[in-house]
């Protein structure tokens, strides 16, 4: 036993690993009832007619943007402060990104930047709920509809959330989720477009399956009513596919969503109170009326502490176990943006800002309250380190 505090930690259960072995004792490994069943479970909850299960979340908005039709020549808008994945689809399907600041309190993009960077090129907007924020996203609905620019909702980190009675993934003509482990739910590795549109659900289910025509589940193993249709492909497609035992541990863990998101409020709950009276930590700014599914938590320091002292007070804690990171650095000072795109630092000012004094703290639902106290026991010990250092 050792008395490390990952920042993540999946919640797997018995039932969970019985479900994945009773998969697996099926006889049945690859489109089959699980992944159905997956399928009708997270679009349920988000109130959407179809879910496609697919690999990966990454994979999700590639296909989502495949089915708008996206491609060369086109532009999509999206937020320069997310996760890598969010701009990297675009680029795999020959779009230009476009991105966009973010606001300094939600973190997720602002509605007047995203209408300023609309031109006729603009093929789609992908919209993220930062940190599982829903902030804006009512909003952002309404514009993509004014200007009949088709929304991609990435939704890989807000499963769960709403805001109002609006569900996460229920704003964009497509939403995406992920379900890597570190996200509120997981499958190890997979992820689910949702949409209400029955020709894009039907084009994402062919595109996942290598382009196919007839993607029922009896054909796999040769017993397809049509002789021919299981070899033949309609589209140069991609093998996106959810395995039966990924599908089953989905199923599993979806069944106790709500357990999970409570968990996660807890731990969330214990920061903000432990947390809210430092006067240099500036805590998550939810909207009262968002319910939070806490994907991640992270806190900002005041503008007091720079970039280094950041990437320091992230070392300390880490050397004393405590698990902390970054999130996010700027997606257009990545490497390849640089080199593609030219873009440089001072090009989107709030999200480079931002991005230099992040700190994302452990979050599970396992967190106990003494733990959460030791992280910001260390975290304040780190903090204080480096104010002494400076007199
Ligand atoms: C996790 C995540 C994804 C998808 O991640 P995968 O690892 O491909 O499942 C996409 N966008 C955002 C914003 C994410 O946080």
């Amino acid at each position: 036993m050792n008395n490390e505090i990952p920042l993540s930690y999946p919640d797997i259960t018995e039932d969970d690993i019985r479900a994945v072995t009773r998969s697996l004792r099926s006889g049945r490994l690859s489109i089959g009832p699980q992944l159905e069943e997956f399928e009708r479970l997270v679009a349920l909850h988000a109130g959407r007619t179809y879910g496609i299960g697919v690999n990966s979340g990454t994979a999700g908005l590639h296909l989502a943007l495949l089915a708008l039709g996206v491609g060369p020549g086109d532009e999509v808008i999206t937020p320069a402060f997310s996760f890598i994945a969010s701009a990297n689809c675009i680029v795999y399907v020959g779009a230009t990104p476009v991105f966009v600041d973010c606001d300094p309190r939600s973190l997720n993009m602002r509605i007047k930047d995203v209408e300023s960077k609309i031109t006729e090129k603009t093929k789609a907007i992908i919209g993220v709920e930062v940190f599982g924020n829903p902030a804006h996203m009512n909003e952002l609905a309404q514009l993509s509809r004014r200007y009949e620019i088709p929304l991609v909702e990435d939704a890989c980190e807000g499963l769960g959330g709403r805001s109002g009675n609006d569900q996460i993934g229920s704003f964009g003509r497509l939403a995406v989720f992920g379900f890597y482990p570190n996200k509120q739910i997981t499958t190890g590795e997979g992820g689910m477009i949702v949409t209400d549109d029955d020709r894009l659900a039907d084009l994402c289910r062919s595109l996942r399956n290598h382009g196919r025509v007839d993607h029922s589940s009896k054909s796999e193993n040769g017993t397809s009513n049509e002789l021919g249709t299981w070899l033949s492909h309609d589209h140069i497609g991609y093998n996106y596919r959810l395995s039966e035992c990924h599908a089953a541990l989905g199923c599993s863990q979806m069944n106790r969503l709500d357990e999970i998101i409570e968990q996660r409020q807890r731990v969330a709950a214990s920061y903000t109170r432990r947390l809210l009276a430092n006067p240099d930590i500036i805590i998550p700014t939810i909207e009262p009326d968002v319910f939070m599914s806490w994907f991640v938590y992270v806190i900002r320091l005041s503008d007091r502490f720079t970039f280094f002292d950041r990437d320091t007070i992230i070392d300390g804690l880490r050397r004393h176990d405590v698990g902390a990171s970054n999130y996010f650095p700027p997606i257009h000072l990545q490497p390849p943006y640089r080199s593609m795109f030219g873009y440089k630092p001072g090009d989107f000012p709030v999200c480079e800002s931002i991005s230099e004094r992040t700190i994302a703290l452990p979050m599970f639902t396992r967190l106990t309250d003494r733990e959460i106290d030791l992280v910001c026991q260390t975290l304040e010990v780190m903090m204080m380190r480096i104010t002494f250092s400076r007199d």
